[in-house]
């Protein structure tokens, strides 16, 4: 299934296929590929988002899936989208870490000086976009995947809220509270969901690694268990799509620090997937060109290693088990 090539870690096979969502195009906001389905009955505005990276195949799977099987909300406002459909319509089997995006990150950009600001880019123009629909939003799901096949997880924000929102959805086990990142803010920490003082809330679920069928799962299973919380859709709508097991007790992260690249050669020590738990302070974990980084504190958990190790960019954030 994979195999090691030197520097980067394991590579992985896709398994999934891209599906085709041309037929979702027109859209019925205005925006092109962004459907929005209003109750009769008051109620939230709820948002399920595919796609904020192009390469990211499991919530287009879901999101088609949602709107194939015409699923509406039986209160308050639906709102299903994909979002980088530039770079998702790039996506390629041989080369499929290329259509992350276009031009730059459309999870970077969602803040008020870069939205107003004069740059411009496909990725900006498509966040200028969604923005006036995004503004509306009470509670949103932002479905990614990750490079490794590491355990899905639920990035939730630093405020309260976030984490209980991926408490109420249930699914999945992991849950990581975290501030986003400096090289600029993501669709989960925009606006509103990311102070406190209100009520709405987003959660950027990672699914597992990107071309694996377990991630869509896990994107299916989380979209429908997110609208039932929200009681946004009828459980008879949810339950040929849910497990039937019970899901695993969610267990609480809360990132203390990322873990920047600061030289030329980063290199992990040791084979790290993501969600491992590393028992005693001081072990080293990586090598920042000549510098050893090692763990701040016992119990470190290893979030969200990545296979992008280039200066400036974060290799690993550390983070203590909470509650
Ligand atoms: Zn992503």
């Amino acid at each position: 299934m994979s195999e090691l090539t030197p520097h980067s870690g394991p590579r992985y096979d896709v398994r999934i296929e891209p599906v085709d969502i041309g037929r979702w195009r027109a859209g019925n906001t205005g925006t092109d590929y962004v459907w929005s389905f209003e109750a009769d009955r008051p109620g939230p505005h709820v948002m399920v988002n595919a796609v904020t990276h192009g390469n990211e195949l499991c919530g287009v799977i879901a999101v088609d899936l949602l709107l194939r099987e015409k699923v509406r909300p039986k209160r308050g406002r639906l709102t299903l989208s994909f979002a980088n459909v530039e770079a998702y319509e790039r996506f390629v089997p041989g080369d499929p870490t290329s259509s992350r995006y276009v031009e730059e990150d459309l999870n970077r950009v969602w803040s008020p000086e870069v939205l107003d600001g004069p740059r411009d880019s496909i990725e900006l123009r498509r966040a200028r976009a969604l923005r006036p629909v995004v503004d509306t939003v009470d509670l949103m799901l932002d479905i990614h995947s990750m490079q490794h096949d590491g355990p899905a997880l639920d990035l939730c924000g630093m405020p309260e809220k976030g984490r209980r929102l991926a408490a109420g959805t249930g699914v999945p086990e992991w849950v990581v509270s975290d501030r986003g990142h400096a090289a600029g803010r993501r669709l989960r920490d925009y606006g509103p969901f990311g102070e406190t003082g209100n009520d709405r809330a987003a959660l950027l679920i990672e699914c597992g690694q990107h071309w694996q069928p377990e991630t869509v799962d896990m994107a299916i299973q989380a979209s429908f268990r997110f609208l039932l919380y929200l009681e946004a859709i009828e459980p008879a709508v949810a339950v040929d799509h849910l497990d039937a097991e019970t899901p695993p007790t969610q267990r609480f992260v809360e990132v203390t620090e990322p873990v920047t690249i600061r030289n030329e050669n980063f290199v992990f020590i040791g084979n790290y997937r993501g969600m491992e738990i590393v028992a005693k302070a001081g072990t080293a974990i990586g090598m920042d060109g000549d510098e050893t980084v090692r763990t701040p504190y016992d119990d470190c958990v290893m979030v969200m290693p990545s296979q992008r190790l280039r200066q400036g960019l974060t290799a690993v954030r550390f983070g203590r088990l909470v509650g």
